[in-house]
């Protein structure tokens, strides 16, 4: 017997005509005697319409294992759309439809064209998009398929133009419909021949719409989570721009106009202002672009602690910690102003709130500093003179210029002399810490010889050495090149470091000073002053170079001082670019280094 080869185009035609010839068969097998070859031929045709519906029922159901199988990978993986596209050309395969479209609803609850595939599987183009979308919402609306063999005709779109105009025939349509949520529908027409769909196949593909429908959904839903998801990353990163842009300085202004300048791209403004809570209501601190804020509208939106959102404005509430401080006014003219930025918006008006809290404490913080350093200023000024005047008077009885002292008399001017000494070094201790502070001291460097500069260090501290009977050693680099300094400041930087080493060091001690140019930094002179003194133990070499720090020690206490050496001295060393550190073992001595740039020929005067 001859096999029967099965194209599935040709398919169902093969078997209308087979069926069509054993009927007619049949009839003359009824109306007279059937002969032994006819019987014979009547079997074997039998035989292949069996094996036809066989084979179309394998094919078949062959082909809807992979549709089902396809199905199952609409995800909302990147390759869903290509997933939509081979479910579509599998759905045209079973049906032999010319084309054949997945429209979707989208948020706003229209159907978007998402797929669309002709017979041999391409997407057609925008110009062959012409179908009824009466059909395919009636379809939706009525959650039912609707199969139609030949439009023109059907009564039930007889009001539809695009069905006449588009020339449409045989009409299936799918819709999708998912926990009674219309996902979308499946559309299939013909439009050369009529009739081609068969009821078959709008029950395989109803029943394959409800399989679709969930994948659908879940993909949509992947999808929406994975948008939502891609915004939140989005909305994070400029959160985090901004703080860093925010945090970058402290400069009150600069914060101002920076908030605002973020907030009016958040919220795709184009004006805005930021108004903070003072005596007189609200004061406007800073603005960007065109725009009159409205005071009272301002004040409500901050008293009630909510957001105000129209299409040409958002008013945004500042507080923190529950408390109203501000208010961010921003507008717009040429566009409208989306309510779905609002909850952005108010997020990174929130960090605005911090970011000015910050700025305002910085600001009020720097103010107190400076009206602290302008008070330690004036004061220090103002006890120069009567302190000056003092020591005069004390020298003056001490030398007996008026009259013999007995030795008691003696000592209790020289207990003055010695006190008014103290007093005049905390004074100037405290006039340039201060004027350090404020960034008030300013160097003149230049190019000097730090041999001279040591020198004249050394003929302040003679009388220091010589009293405690030290023994002083000085190992300066022959060669040595110029440093880059303020000589004064230097000098200075020198005679406290001696003076502490002379100190902190007992009756007989030695005190040593090496400055060299060390090999792996040839930039910078560097000076170790060593003694033999008490030492620093680990713990308080930390807090060393601290404001009034003082090693809480009796060996300490007995020495006059303020605690401001060290720390005045790091300051100068480090304006002078250089740096300072110690080592040092409590009760055997320490080392103090610091550093000076070298000045290079072309620098030399260049500041
Ligand atoms: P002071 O006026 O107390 O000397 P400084 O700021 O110069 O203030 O020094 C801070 C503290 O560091 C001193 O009180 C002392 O405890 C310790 N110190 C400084 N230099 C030495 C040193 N060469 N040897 C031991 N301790 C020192």
């Amino acid at each position: 017997m001859e096999t029967l080869k099965i194209d599935s185009s040709q398919t169902k035609e093969t078997l209308t005509q087979l069926q069509q010839l054993i009927q007619e068969q049949r009839h003359a097998l009824k109306n007279g005697a059937a002969t032994g070859e006819l019987a014979r031929q009547m079997a074997m045709w039998e035989q292949m319409v069996r094996q036809v519906q066989t084979d179309l029922m394998l094919e078949k159901s062959a082909q809807l294992n992979m549709l089902y199988e396809l199905s199952h990978n609409i995800n909302a993986s990147l390759d869903w759309r290509r997933t939509l596209q081979s479910v579509m050309n599998a759905v045209i395969r079973i049906t032999e439809a010319e084309r054949g479209m997945f429209l979707l609803s989208n948020d706003d609850g229209k159907l978007d064209v998402e797929i669309t595939s002709n017979a041999s599987g391409e997407p057609f183009s925008e110009a062959d998009l012409k179908f009824s979308y009466s059909i395919v919402g009636k379809s939706l609306q009525s959650e039912r398929p609707i199969l139609t063999t030949n439009a023109q005709i059907d009564p039930r779109f007889q009001n539809s133009d695009s069905i006449i105009a588009y020339g449409l025939r045989s009409i299936l349509c799918v819709p999708l419909i998912h926990e009674g949520e219309p996902q979308g529908v499946i559309y299939l027409d013909n439009r050369a021949k009529s009739g081609i769909f068969t009821q078959e196949d709008l029950a395989i593909l109803a029943a394959f719409g409800k399989h679709a429908a969930v994948a659908i959904a879940n993909a949509q839903q992947h999808r929406h989570t994975d948008l939502a998801l891609s915004e939140k990353v989005r909305e994070l990163t400029i959160l985090q721009e901004m703080a860093r842009d925010l945090n970058t300085s402290l400069n009150y202004q600069r914060v101002m106009e920076r908030s605002v300048a973020w907030a009016i791209a958040a919220a795709g403004a184009e004006a805005g202002s930021i108004g903070l809570i003072a005596e007189e209501g609200l004061r406007w601190e800073a603005t960007v672009g065109q725009v009159e804020p409205d005071k009272s509208a301002a004040l409500h939106s901050v008293y009630r602690k909510k957001p105000l959102m129209e299409s040409f404005r958002m008013i945004l509430p500042l507080q923190r910690e529950e408390r109203p401080i501000g208010v961010l006014y921003l507008t717009a003219q040429d566009r409208e102003l989306k309510a779905s930025k609002l909850e952005f918006v108010l997020r990174l008006a929130d960090n605005v709130a911090i970011a000015v809290e910050n700025a305002r404490l910085y600001e009020a913080l720097r103010q107190a500093n400076q009206a602290k350093s302008d008070f330690v200023s004036i004061v220090s000024h103002e006890l120069r003179t009567p302190m000056t005047s003092l020591q005069g008077y004390a020298d003056t009885l001490y030398r007996g210029a008026a009259g013999e002292l007995n030795a008691q008399q003696r000592e209790f001017v020289e207990a003055i002399r010695r006190n008014t000494r103290r007093m005049q070094l905390l004074v100037k201790d405290l006039l340039d810490i201060s004027r350090i502070e404020a960034g008030r001291l300013k160097l003149t460097p230049r190019s000097v010889d730090f041999k001279d500069v040591l020198t004249e260090a050394q003929h302040f501290i003679a009388d220091q050495l010589e009293e405690k009977e030290q023994v002083f050693s000085l190992d300066v680099w022959n060669g040595l090149p110029k440093a880059l300094a303020d000589p004064d400041r230097l000098t200075q930087i020198l005679i406290n470091l001696l003076s502490n080493a002379i100190k902190y060091t007992p009756y007989r001690g030695t005190i040593a000073v090496r400055v060299w140019l060390p090999s792996e930094e040839p930039d910078f002179i560097r000076c170790a002053i060593t003694d033999t003194g008490i030492g620093i133990g680990a713990q308080d070499q930390v807090r060393l170079f601290t404001k009034f720090f003082r090693v809480d020690n009796p060996d300490v206490k007995e020495q006059p001082g303020t605690g401001l050496g060290l720390a005045i001295t790091k300051n100068l060393v480090e304006m002078h670019g250089g740096r300072i550190w110690l080592e040092s073992e409590r009760a055997k001595g320490s080392t103090f280094f610091f550093t000076i740039p070298i000045a290079m020929p072309e620098m030399s005067l260049a500041f």
